[in-house]
């Protein structure tokens, strides 16, 4: 089986990240938000997406609590995930038309988490015959075009109750 979500695509940090070099923990300061690629913060839960996508719109869904694993959430923390890892889903299927989906998690180095210490779901729009993003696109540095495009798309949807 294809390893889907490889470590090395989440292999970076953000360089003006204040937040102990954790891309998932939201921090205090929402100016930030564009720049980090969040669509949405909650009290419990953010979404943002993969700078480094398997495809377009790959997006994480992870707690605000910088925790590894399911067992350290509470069950209010645990049903808001699983609440905004739907949300997604449907604004993903509204936005883009994807024919499918992969959603997983990846907990603990072994299991291919690229940052293990801060546990977060793959939502991952999948269509017939796409191939890796990534490797149409190259080894980029940079944010491509299409990503941010993608990110002005979504993030409206994220602002109205579903
Ligand atoms: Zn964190």
């Amino acid at each position: 089986m294809k390893v889907l979500w490889a470590p090395w695509r989440m292999g970076y940090i953000l360089s003006n990240d204040k937040n102990n070099g954790c891309i998932f923990c939201p921090g205090k300061d929402r100016d930030g938000d564009e720049e980090r690629l969040i669509l949405s913060v909650n009290r419990h839960t953010l979404v943002l997406m993969n700078r480094f996508p398997y495809n377009n719109g790959h997006l994480l869904v992870a707690p605000v609590k910088h925790v590894s694993g399911l067992e350290q959430l509470n069950n209010k923390e645990t049903l808001d995930l699983l609440l905004m890892v739907r949300k997604t889903v449907e604004i993903l299927k509204e936005v883009m038309n994807p024919e499918g989906f992969n959603v997983g998690l990846n907990l603990g180095a072994v299991a291919g988490a690229g940052m293990e210490e801060h546990m977060h779901f793959h939502i991952v729009p999948r269509w017939k015959g796409d191939t890796n993003f990534m490797t149409v696109l190259g080894d980029v540095r940079v944010i491509p075009e299409h990503i941010r495009n993608t990110y002005e798309k979504l993030l409206p949807h994220y602002r109205e109750p579903h």
